[in-house]
């Protein structure tokens, strides 16, 4: 029989850190901990397995579990030298689930379990403290209630039956806090509790310590599928199969009296990343007190206080502070990263309840990861495959403008100040719930959500929003470590936020804010403005694109130039970029693109008065009327290609003969055709025929690629010799070129090959009339499932290939690109497909084409170049995927290249990886 449980306590644990399959995360930490000498209340873990058998047999526990559990509770009593369910010295347990994967919040626990009428009593007489042991008495019965029996609210606007309860004792009390209930209130409470859970569930609260505990252990289980864990598992791609453990272990009090506590700690800042033991406590207060955001906390040291009059824990416990310092030492050192740990105090006794890898925001992710190879705890190589390549993307996201700050303050609208939970800036209009932050996010608005505190029933609203604004809680609150994660801005725990859902508004320093207001909030400062404040591009665009700071002066420019230097030397795949423009192609050399691996010479003809050649040539009824005007055309398109040229000063520029559906480029409506004949010169009505004649049922599939060009091989002509007549030009004034031809949508070599006899041909004129000659290439897109089909034959006239994965998965799927939205939206919430196929690649089927294609042309053409330019070419998995199927490079959007980078770098790291 597989082993179901595993044992930790003492000074040896079954289980280890490599086990967090089996034994979850929070299980293979606490075994690892112990087995590292640290002070941990002995406990054990039932494996996640067990989860899974629970479901399949229909919420049974598997035969045998029951003899070894209680066999590991009573090797917790002989360490603790307590019984469960004693009269005398009763052992109290925690209940705790434990996924694989971080799930913070989503599941549920029970602590203080085995309390009824007899130990409360002993707990009192042993602790002499009667006071706290009815304040556990009556935590251990709410939270049963509510998670094992299941007395929950029963809708939105309910508050929690036992809040209530609370509630209205405080009121009859006239007290406000907790803190101030007197014993024979807490008695009363646990009574209420007890009769409210008789009247609504016609159930007796169960006085058998282990019908309590087998209670809990089913109801930990069952948390895996709530609502919102199965809501969590969907956005963080966490399978359901996979389970939870459940960690039964010794409870430990931290609220004993004052010298007792309780907190949560990071082993380096989870915001900034800077190396500074950071965390909050809370004296006399068990667990779930510090991060549920009903009290805010304290900071750990001195070095966080931001008000010097507050008490911290290495001012009001020095030799605790010390251990624990000593722990994260020994924790770093061990695990190689940042941990987020939680402790408990009892009585001055230190025990650590918990380490993981602490969760980061992007900015602290990539300090932390360039610090770590500084201080030579783990190599570059680590380095780059901690940094995602999405959090990467919020580097480079925005700040408030400077300037628009000082006219907010001198203004006074700067309101308030809480804690900087969640970096970067974000401004948008109030709103007051998830719901609404959803459906407002949905009609295109940017909002702020506005919280008391927020809880993991508010993800998807959190998801939604720009930013995330609460009153209540730490830096370790729900909304401030799900913020986090999600990248998204967010102030927590600002105290002097008066909010009220009821009437919908914040009311702050005399002001009055509604539902529907601008708010603007800095997660990197804590600072709340009313109204709307500006953004500006971060620090890294700033050096790197305007130019407006110096390198020396931004050390978060630093690590990123490091970071890119190291990904640059461990990658292998090419990055390029897609741009049309000088200014374009520029932003993307300034972020390392190695050349542009599309330029869609469609796009330069919109501005301005080229629309109205271009739309001359479309309607010309000759090729004479065509020539004349590709001949406007002509200097306009050989001027940008020659600022595209400059700016690439020498590296490869990828330019594709036009290729837009013509209806992009007709007249639309009588009011356009009639300007339009009135500048061509000739009657409204031949023109309206020829447009009409025009007008294609399935534009996508009609007259557009490589299709034009061989019907009007004047287009192709005029294009080439821009292109050409534009290189030589540039390669006089002593700037090398680079000029790759690329022809698009073919499907047939014959189509390549019609389209570039034309190119040769034109080149071979200019170069005759230059007197000089350039090297170029002419190439082909594959982007349609037929020239992947026969890319050998399509490599004998092309010398390089780009995939076009957008077209190539819009005709692989035979699903319009332009109309897909709303499907794949359906298909991705609904799991019919795992991704949207047009943000990512279809590894499965367009893939497939892409792997045939790269073997087939390289076939016959073993130095065959291979891109690709579709708007995979800058989402990291598929830039992984470009890697493994052998592509020379990855062509994006400039904001995307230094993506790319990292990801091609991850790509190459991770292949050496599964090699050894
Ligand atoms: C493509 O189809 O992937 C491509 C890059 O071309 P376009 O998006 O211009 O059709
Ligand atoms: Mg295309």
């Amino acid at each position: 029989m597989a082993k179901h449980v595993y044992f930790f306590g003492g000074k040896k644990a079954e289980g280890d850190s490599g086990m967090k399959n089996l034994l979850g995360g929070k299980g293979a930490n606490l075994a690892e901990m112990v087995n590292l000498g640290i002070p941990v209340p002995p406990g054990f873990t039932i494996t996640t397995e067990v989860c899974t058998v629970f479901y399949e047999k229909n919420m049974q526990f598997p035969e045998g579990l029951k003899d070894r559990v209680l066999a590991d509770l009573k090797k917790v009593e002989e360490i603790m030298g307590m019984r469960f369910g004693d009269g005398k010295n009763p052992l109290l347990l925690s209940i705790r689930s434990g996924a694989r994967a971080s799930m913070p919040g989503m599941m549920d626990t029970v602590l203080n379990l085995g309390l009824n009428g007899t130990t409360v009593k002993a707990l009192s007489d042993l602790t002499g403290n009667e006071w706290f042991a009815w304040d556990c008495y009556r935590r251990f019965v709410a939270m049963y209630g509510d998670v094992v029996l299941g007395l929950k609210p029963e809708s939105k606007e309910e508050e929690d039956p036992f809040e209530k309860i609370i509630d209205e004792k405080k009121r009859a009390r006239g007290i406000k806090l907790d803190i101030d209930f007197m014993v024979e209130d807490l008695k009363d409470l646990v009574a209420r509790f007890k009769q409210a859970i008789k009247q609504k569930l016609d159930v007796d609260f169960p006085e058998d310590p282990v019908e309590q505990l087998w209670g809990a252990i089913g109801a930990v289980f069952q948390s895996w599928m709530n609502a919102r864990a199965i809501a969590y598992r969907k956005l963080n791609n966490i399978p359901a199969s996979w389970g939870t453990a459940v960690n039964v272990q010794s409870m430990v009090f931290g609220n004993i009296g004052q010298d007792s506590g309780t907190g949560v700690a990071f082993t380096r800042n989870p915001s900034t990343g800077e190396n500074a033991f950071y965390g909050e406590y809370l004296l006399n207060a068990q667990g779930e007190d510090v991060v549920a955001g009903t009290r805010t906390p304290l900071p750990i040291n001195k070095k966080q206080k931001s008000d010097p009059s507050l008490p911290c824990l290495e001012e009001e416990m020095p030799d605790v502070y010390k251990q624990l310092l000593e722990i994260r030492a020994t924790l770093e050192r061990h695990f190689r990263d940042m941990q987020d740990v939680e402790f408990t105090i009892q009585r001055k006794k230190l025990w650590m309840l918990q380490t993981r890898t602490g969760k980061r925001t992007a900015f602290a992710e990539f300090r932390i990861a360039v610090d770590m190879v500084k201080e030579g705890l783990i190599d570059k190589e680590e380095a780059l495959m901690r940094v995602s390549p999405d959090g990467l993307n919020q580097i480079l996201r925005p700040i408030f403008d400077p300037k628009e700050v000082e006219g907010a303050l001198k203004e006074g609208n700067l309101v308030a100040k809480g804690l900087n939970a969640g970096p970067g800036a974000a401004t948008g209009k109030v709103v007051y719930n998830a719901e609404d932050a959803e459906a407002w996010a949905g009609r295109g608005e940017k909002v702020i959500l506005v919280r008391i505190e927020t809880s993991p029933e508010d993800i998807r609203g959190m998801n939604a929003a720009q930013g995330i604004l609460t009153s209540r809680g730490g830096m370790t609150s729900h909304a401030a470590l799900v913020a986090r994660q999600m990248g998204k801005v967010c102030v927590a725990g600002c105290g002097d936020l008066d909010i009220s859902y009821k009437t919908k508004v914040i009311r702050i320093k005399g002001k009055v804010i509604h539902e529907g207001d601008y708010i603007s909030i800095n997660g990197s400062t804590g600072e709340v403005f009313v109204g709307e404040v500006k953004t500006i591009p971060s620090e890294v665009l700033r050096v790197l694109v305007d130019k407006t700071l110096k390198p020396e002066e931004s050390e978060v420019y630093q690590d990123f130039a490091a970071l890119m230097t190291w990904a640059d030397g461990a990658r292998r795949l090419g990055v390029r970029t897609n741009a049309d423009q000088p200014d374009q192609a520029q932003v993307a050399v300034s972020f390392g693109a190695q050349g542009i691996g599309l330029c869609r010479t469609e796009h330069m003809f919109f501005e301005g008065e080229r629309i109205d050649a271009m739309r001359e040539m479309i309607v010309a009824e000759d090729p004479i009327g065509r020539k004349k005007a590709l001949a406007k055309l002509l200097p306009m398109q050989k001027g940008d290609f020659a600022g595209l040229f400059k700016v690439m000063n020498g590296l490869p520029v990828t330019i594709r003969t036009l290729d837009p559906p013509l209806h992009e480029f007709l007249p639309h409506g009588e009011k356009d055709i009639r300007d339009l004949a009135a500048k061509m010169a000739i009657p409204y009505e031949r023109l309206a025929a020829t447009v009409a004649s025009l007008q294609e049922a399935n534009p996508m599939l009609g007259l557009r690629g490589c299709r034009l060009g061989i019907l009007y091989p004047e287009i192709t002509e005029m294009q080439a010799r821009a292109l050409f007549e534009a290189a030589c030009d540039v390669k006089k004034s002593g700037i090398e070129v680079a000029p790759e031809i690329m022809i698009p949508l073919v499907g047939d070599v014959a189509e390549l090959k019609l389209q570039k006899e034309v190119v040769d041909s034109v080149a071979k004129e200019v170069f005759a009339s230059r007197n000089m000659t350039i090297d170029y290439k002419v190439g082909t897109m594959i982007e349609i499932p037929r020239a992947a089909l026969t890319a050998d034959k399509i490599a004998t006239m092309a010398e390089f290939f780009s995939f076009g994965t957008n077209d190539l998965t819009q005709t692989t799927f035979g699903m319009s690109r332009d109309d897909a939205g709303k499907i794949l939206r359906f298909y991705v919430e609904r799991d019919v497909l795992d991704y949207d196929p047009f943000q990512r690649v279809d590894e499965a089927g367009v893939g497939k084409l892409m792997q045939m294609g790269v073997e087939l042309g390289r076939k016959t053409r073993s130095n065959l170049k291979i891109g690709i330019c579709g708007e995979h070419g800058g989402e990291p998995n598929s830039v992984k995927f470009c890697h493994r199927i052998g592509l020379d490079y990855v062509s994006c959007s400039p904001y995307r290249v230094t993506v790319a980078r990292l990801a091609a770098a991850q790509a190459a790291i991770e292949e050496k990886r599964a090699k050894k």
